[in-house]
């Protein structure tokens, strides 16, 4: 009960914030705008589009299908192509910034830099404490850079190599680092994380995390996925060294977490857990995971940065399934694309979902578009035709006032 009553508080005290900042805008000329990015299965193409009119914005080439990541505060998508030994920066155009009491929004075209970060097999980009790092796969090195160079045209990304080769990650926390371990046997499973510090050092032991994989952040605190359980790492006090546990999902029976994504105004997790569950993951709780089962195996899933209880997840039968937070029950199912059978390679093409505003945002690769569902009523209000086969997808933008 505990759990769910300081979540409840927390809820409360974010509706609050949001109530007061929406007040404030609403003050001045309040707009709302949303862009979407979206990246083709068959060809090196991400294509902006702006998520009210559906109008196609722009269109930039790179060098293969990408894997989309954006900037926290929305400002930048990047295109990472592993393959390709590239990530391209895609500059949104939509800039949100906070004048204490209300943001103020401005729009520019979308465009991609000419700054490309290159690699040997660039993967993993994870953004924390303003510093952003990119996990070069093929080296094991991390590039470590600001978005803030990026807008000053000031790019000086730092290298540091914390280890080997290895399909890895790196998670910026205050000063410090932590960086997935491997094995000293490169064909074994990854070993752990460490914790580096501005210098590349490592600071104390190895936290076991066997086949380490996936991580996301919510209010300072990250959660990485292992094989037997999920790694917290909350910042350290005054300046210390984050503070690494593990705690094992052993009661959760067969599975393990490798995908998670972080709540923006309540401070959960959502991660995978076999084929056909996902579960709900609370830092600190005496009980921190609550398993939910699906009808069918699971597409993709997200959570709802502004309806902060809500969570979205597809199945591979075409429904999209509304996952209460708090009770941490599915609430409604609807039917939104056709199937799409989990069977076949992971990479064929499949639905991917994002939340735009008041809208959840659904790729539907073989049918060409981009189904916008209401997250109110989860029924579909307009459907954006899009060129080839639309297929990963990332929405920013937000409100603001024009003064
Ligand atoms: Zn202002
Ligand atoms: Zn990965």
């Amino acid at each position: 009960m505990t759990r769910i009553a300081s979540v409840s508080s927390r809820l409360l005290a974010s509706a609050a914030l949001t109530v007061l900042s929406a007040a404030g805008a609403l003050a001045e000329d309040a707009e709302t705008h949303y862009r979407l990015f979206i990246g083709d299965h068959a060809e090196g193409v991400v294509r902006a589009i702006d998520a009210e009119s559906g109008e196609a914005l722009a269109a930039f080439d790179i060098d293969m299908t990408p894997a989309l990541t954006a900037s926290a505060s929305g400002r930048f998508v990047f295109a990472v192509q592993g393959d390709a030994a590239k990530v391209a920066v895609i500059d949104t155009g939509i800039a949100l910034e906070d004048h204490g009491d209300h943001a103020d929004i401005t729009l520019a075209d979308p465009a991609l830099l000419e700054i490309t970060l290159t690699g040997t097999k660039p993967a993993h980009v994870v953004e924390g404490s303003g510093r952003i790092a990119l996990f070069d796969d093929g080296t094991g090195d991390v590039t470590v850079f600001s978005e803030l160079g990026l807008l000053q045209g000031r790019h000086a990304p730092e290298t540091l190599s914390p280890g080997a080769a290895h399909h890895g990650l790196a998670a910026p926390m205050g000063d410090y680092m932590v960086v997935s371990v491997p094995h000293d046997d490169p064909e074994q499973p990854r070993v752990g994380l460490k914790v580096i510090d501005k210098a590349g050092a490592q600071i104390g032991e190895v936290m076991p995390c066997p086949a380490v994989h996936g991580q996301a952040q919510s209010a300072r605190v990250f959660a990485f996925g292992c094989k037997d359980g999920v790694v917290f790492a909350s910042p350290g006090q005054a300046g210390a060294a984050p503070d690494l546990i593990h705690v094992p999902t052993a009661e959760l029976g067969e599975g393990n977490v490798s995908t998670l994504k972080g709540g923006t105004a309540l401070q959960v997790f959502l991660g995978n857990y076999g084929p056909d569950a996902v579960v709900l993951i609370e830092p600190g709780s005496d009980a921190p995971f609550r398993k939910i089962d699906l009808p069918t195996r699971r597409v993709d899933f997200a959570l709802d940065p502004v309806i902060a209880r809500n969570v979205y997840i597809l199945t591979e039968d075409g429904q999209l399934h509304l996952l209460d937070i708090l009770s941490g029950e599915i609430k409604q199912s609807v039917t939104v694309t056709d199937p799409y059978s989990m069977d076949g390679h992971w990479r064929d093409p499949r639905p991917r979902l994002a939340v735009a505003g008041d809208h959840i945002a659904i790729t539907d690769p073989l049918q060409g578009m981009v189904r916008m569902i209401s997250t109110e009523t989860l029924t579909e209000v307009r459907q954006i035709p899009v060129e080839g086969v639309p297929y990963t997808i990332i929405a920013v933008g937000g409100s603001g006032a024009t003064h």
